[in-house]
């Protein structure tokens, strides 16, 4: 068997569009398009190069936005100050704190300290206790943008057995919880799991750890969906997944590659968190901060 391709970067581009007519019916109604503030401290490559993708897909899809690009010697209280303002800024709808800030910053208090309903990156506790409970309101952008990949497949997770590798708040706790509030069986591994043992079981196996060739052929089941999360680096520099990809994919039923898979979707759950963030102050609780 060859595995069918999940082409990440066809989906995100359809769900970016179906964003268009959602950004125009919230701009007629509210007077101006939804906003996304995002933060960027100290002068790292990778995230200069992100921020900036996330400005040019914010503006592709007509929602304004905002940097806030500050110096590397930023102190936690002058950046607290900027979050607070933005949280009581009415024309802001989305709050995203790019990561990682520098050592000097304590980056799970500057989270917490993004408003719950602004918080486009779904990491506040808050959000977190709601989609452990089965209530999702703002969701992680890339478990999110897994399980977008998945209906669009027309693959239905409920009852099915899924094997997610990796545990962190990130990726891997979220990835676990929405596939149980899909109903999926879910097992959910780490690095001190016998995890070819659980994965050979699995219908569905997520890998999110960080580790190039992880995942070999004889980890997985013949037929089966593999979502490769990773992102790494090959000994020659090139991007590459935690799955062996020329291996796997002649034994599973579906795969997603690297790069083209579900990198594209999390940018693209990240508006689409925006819109909704947007949607759900503005029905609820009316132009607030
Ligand atoms: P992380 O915080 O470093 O977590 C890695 C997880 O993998 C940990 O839970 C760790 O277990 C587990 N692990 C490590 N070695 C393992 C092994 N041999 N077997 C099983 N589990 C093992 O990483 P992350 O932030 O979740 O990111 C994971 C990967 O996804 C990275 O390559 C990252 O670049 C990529 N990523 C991609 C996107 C995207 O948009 N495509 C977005 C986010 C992240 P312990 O908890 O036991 O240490």
């Amino acid at each position: 068997m060859v595995a069918k391709l999940i082409d990440g970067k066809a989906i995100a581009e359809k769900q970016r569009a179906l964003l268009i007519p959602e950004v125009s019916r919230f701009a007629n109604a509210v007077g101006r398009p939804p906003g996304i503030a995002v933060v960027r401290v100290g002068e790292d490559p990778a995230s200069k190069t992100y921020v900036a993708s996330k400005k040019r897909t914010a503006q592709a899809l007509g929602l304004n936005s905002w940097e806030h690009a500050l110096p590397e010697h930023t102190k936690q209280a002058e950046l607290l100050g900027l979050i607070a303002r933005l949280n009581e800024d009415a024309c802001v709808d989305g709050i995203l704190v790019q990561l990682p800030l520098p050592k000097h910053l304590d980056a799970h208090e500057v989270l917490r300290a993004i408003s719950p309903g602004k918080d486009i990156d779904g990491f506040h506790p808050v959000n977190a206790g709601s989609l452990f409970q089965g209530v999702p309101t703002l969701v992680p952008c890339t478990p999110l943008g897994v399980m977008k990949m998945l209906e669009e497949m027309g693959y239905s997770v409920a009852g099915k057995r899924a094997v997610v590798i990796g545990r962190s708040n990130i990726v891997g706790r979220p990835m676990a919880a929405l596939l149980l509030n899909a109903s999926a069986t879910v097992v959910l591994c780490h690095s001190k799991s016998d995890v070819k043992a659980e994965a050979l079981r699995a219908d569905i196996v997520i890998s999110a750890v960080g580790t190039a060739g992880l995942v070999k052929a004889d980890w997985v089941r013949e037929g089966a969906v593999v979502v490769d999360v990773g992102m790494n680096r090959d000994a020659a520099g090139k991007l590459c997944g935690d799955v062996v990809f020329e291996e796997v994919r002649e034994k599973a039923g579906w795969i997603t590659p690297v790069p083209g898979g579900v990198g594209p979707m999390t940018i693209a759950m990240l508006m689409y968190n925006t819109v909704q963030a947007a949607k759900l102050r503005h029905e609820g609780q009316g132009e607030r901060g």
